[in-house]
């Protein structure tokens, strides 16, 4: 068996100093807000480069609670990709704004931002980009677009811990970031979490209150708000591991180059999603590759029945989702999404597989496109 990311490999990995944080936390009891989420916030914040995180519970937290520090709520449009998880546009829901998808990208599969602007109307507040399968969005781009129309961005960092655009951080270079510590992402704790990295003074302080009631001092509420903290077991485990996510990244990219240059022979059957001129760092949250003819479930299918722990990501677009449609407007044709749900496919990667199961994963793909083609 070769899962598409190997999470228990890690925790054997990294056993005794896991175990250790997790004990220092139950033995102290400062099980909420305690030592190790203010240690994480501190670490990650300059890891990402920014002045401030702040922990909570979960990467759809952060999304809503930045969205509602920055003033979006009903009658307001949030522009996002109809390309990327749900959880991007549940965020907007959560704040009882509209989310409006746009198209992305054929080449990188991310936002497009001349899709971006056609979008915008007089109700638009947000533009937010998705830094998609671990590669930023086209920042430059987008910033210009938002800078003109006096719109703000968030960037959906979840796929994104330690990847750069034009050698800058995903996570700093607007107004603010949500990451996700889903434990299947790239920095994951084990359970749920999350953070919002900014620059914006204002703007922590505001999100610090929101994910604690409204409050920064005990039993005192200036505004209304919500439960969700960063846990800190989970600020614990995420503080050791952080030290060695650099090292996971590079061994994600070396695995991608391995599959890169396995599969660049194979093409027309198979092409992947190219890496853009401006990704400088590419995080490599997901390996995706295309398969245009049409066979892609059987492929899958004949990956599964080998072992092979392949994805999809995503197989049902966001406007063809049923909890959707309640919020569609003219917002229904997003011709490259769909041919994208239709044609990828996730192969296994994380900075804890070997060289022999690359191996046999190009070597099972191999295998499952000869037969697809019989
Ligand atoms: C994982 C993910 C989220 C949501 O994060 P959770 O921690 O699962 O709430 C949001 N956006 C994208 C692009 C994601 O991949």
């Amino acid at each position: 068996m070769i899962p598409l990311v190997n999470v228990s490999r890690q925790y054997q990995r990294l056993a005794p100093d896991i175990d250790t944080a997790i004990k220092d936390v139950c033995v102290r009891g400062d099980f909420i807000l305690g030592r190790a989420v203010t240690h994480f916030e501190r670490a990650f914040a300059d890891y990402v480069g920014v002045r401030h995180c702040i922990g909570v519970a979960s990467g759809t937290d952060a999304l809503h609670l930045i969205l509602r520090a920055l003033g979006v709520g009903p009658g307001d449009e949030v522009i996002l990709p109809a390309n990327t998880f749900i959880a991007t546009a549940q965020a907007v829901w959560c704040c009882g704004a509209d989310p409006i998808l746009v198209d992305c990208d054929e080449q990188t599969a991310t936002i497009d931002p001349a899709a971006v602007t056609r979008a915008i109307t007089s109700r638009t507040k947000v533009v937010m980009p998705v830094h998609l399968y671990g590669q930023p969005a086209d920042m430059d781009a987008l910033l210009a677009i938002a800078r003109e129309h006096g719109l703000r961005i968030v960037e959906d960092a979840a796929q994104a811990h330690g990847a750069a655009y034009r050698g800058r951080s995903c996570g700093s270079m607007a107004a603010a970031a949500g990451f996700s510590f889903y434990p299947g992402k790239n920095l994951g704790a084990y359970g749920d979490g999350g953070a919002v990295t900014t620059n914006d003074d204002g703007l922590a302080g505001h999100i610090r209150e929101l994910r604690n009631w409204g409050s920064t001092v005990r039993y005192v509420h200036e505004r209304m708000g919500f439960n969700s903290r960063l846990d800190t077991l989970q600020a614990a485990v995420l503080g050791v591991k952080l030290t060695h996510l650099d090292a996971w990244n590079g061994r994600r990219n070396a695995v991608a180059a391995r599959y890169g240059e396995a599969i660049g022979s194979w093409r027309p059957a198979v092409t992947a999603i190219r890496q853009a001129s401006w990704t400088t760092r590419h995080a490599y949250h997901l390996f995706v590759i295309r398969i245009p003819s049409g066979d892609r479930d059987r492929v899958v299918r004949a990956m599964q029945a080998r072992g092979i722990g392949v994805g999809i990501h995503y197989p049902i677009a966001i406007h063809q989702q049923e909890a959707f449609r309640p919020l569609l407007r003219a917002q229904r044709d997003f011709p490259v999404t769909e041919r994208l749900a239709g044609e990828v496919l996730s192969l296994p990667i994380c900075g804890d597989i070997v060289d022999a199961e690359v191996a046999t994963v190009i070597d099972e793909l191999r295998r499952a496109l000869d037969s697809a083609d019989e």
